[in-house]
């Protein structure tokens, strides 16, 4: 039997944009076609609040964004300064290595965001770039962005942040932050299926573009090969480098026409209650969560401590109370915790259901749990 899907991505997709896939796939020079991606374009820009910002949609999946954020920006040699705050932080420093830079890496304790001092210690040897993982998949950590990124361009460092488990969930504001160049795929908290990589560059990203010494080492990401196809499409014209995922971007446009209904400041609202009560939940049947601190809490999903004597089983007990969540990525949490998304077009109904199954799955492990528990704190912060 379906269950519900509540893991950090792909999450629950809504029928209508589902509906917007099964068509016939549009030539991807055809007038219809520019009409989809030109709206795509434009509702990218609005969720990820960079009205300066150049969206490039392009058929991949996430890891692809971020090999085009930083394989255009990044030359052999260059410093790179990565906030690891996790499983994709270290995913950003090992792609920087591949493309030959030096990588400064600043780290931190799984659940934990390192010091800014040790932050501004890396900057001050000089960097092209800093990364920031905005929420890392693999803790469940946001990174506060908001003071980091003008912190890298006090030192003359462009920004790039991934934000492959929050844009869409978690507030951001690409401009007004100061982030250069930020990305996602289109399976997390844009409620589309996998399969579109999304990079929005400002033009501080594209004049650096402008100024490398060298190619950009990888054909496909390249964005002098985008851009025009970007450009024309923004204008409402076809234009081809590579073959768009047409039935995806039909899905990415019905899905933003959704998200642009709902407006960001109420999207962003509704992360943060659905977060607020699953975390009220979490705390009636005594589980920890890995975040250290409630307000580097991730609004797109928690990760979450096994209690003691409680191990992977759980995520089969829940899956056979209903609902799918995910085990542990990051190397030192494998076993030791679970991970449960909760971002995209999510309500009440699924985040009671979810509760309801990790109580019943707890009880069936022997573990005392009072029976709606979790889904009574919820309830109880939903009415607050
Ligand atoms: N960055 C983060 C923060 C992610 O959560 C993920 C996917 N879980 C990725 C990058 C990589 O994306 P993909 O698996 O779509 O390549």
């Amino acid at each position: 039997p379906r269950t519900l899907l509540m893991i950090p991505g792909p999450v629950e997709v809504d029928p209508e944009v589902l509906a917007a896939m099964a068509r016939p796939p549009l030539s991807h020079m055809s007038s219809a076609f520019a009409v989809l991606m030109q709206e795509s374009l434009d509702g990218l820009r609005e969720v990820f609040d960079a009205p300066d910002g150049q969206p490039f949609l392009i058929p991949g999946s996430g890891t692809l964004a971020m090999e085009m954020a930083l394989a255009n920006l990044v030359e052999p040699g260059d410093r790179v300064v990565v906030v690891d705050t996790g499983y994709f932080a270290a995913r950003m420093a090992e792609l920087a290595e591949w493309l030959d830079a030096h990588v400064i890496r600043v780290t931190a304790e799984p659940g934990a965001l390192p010091d800014e001092s040790q932050i501004e210690a890396a900057l001050q040897q000089g960097a092209k770039v800093l990364t920031l993982t905005h929420v890392d998949t693999s803790t469940g950590v946001v990174a506060p962005v908001e003071r980091w990124a003008p912190l890298a361009h006090r030192y003359g460092a462009l920004v790039v942040v991934d934000g492959v488990c929050a844009v869409g969930g978690q507030r951001f504001h690409q401009t007004a932050w100061e982030v250069d160049v930020a990305l996602t795929g289109s399976q997390k908290a844009l409620a589309v299926p996998p399969g579109l990589a999304i990079v929005v560059a400002r033009p501080s990203a594209l004049e650096a573009y402008r100024r490398r010494r060298t190619r950009t080492r990888s054909y496909y990401a390249d964005w002098g090969k985008w851009l025009p196809v970007m450009e024309a499409f923004q204008a409402g014209r076809p234009a081809y480098f590579a073959t768009p995922a047409v039935n995806l971007v039909a899905a990415m446009a019905v899905s933003l026409r959704c998200i642009r209904a709902e407006g960001m400041e109420a999207r962003w609202a509704r992360h943060e209650r659905i977060a607020r009560a699953f975390r009220a939940g979490m705390q009636s049947m005594e589980l920890e969560m890995v975040p250290r601190d409630p307000a580097w809490a991730a609004v797109t999903l928690s990760v979450i401590y096994y209690p003691n004597g409680i191990d992977d089983r759980l995520i089969r007990e829940i899956e056979a109370a209903g609902v799918t969540v995910a085990g542990a990525i990051h190397p030192a949490l494998r076993g030791r915790s679970f991970r449960v998304g909760h971002m995209g077009e999510i309500g009440l109904p699924a985040l009671l259901q979810t509760l309801s199954a990790i109580e019943i799955a707890l009880r069936r492990l022997g573990h005392p749990v009072t029976p709606g528990a979790g889904v009574a704190a919820a309830q109880a912060e939903w009415t607050r």
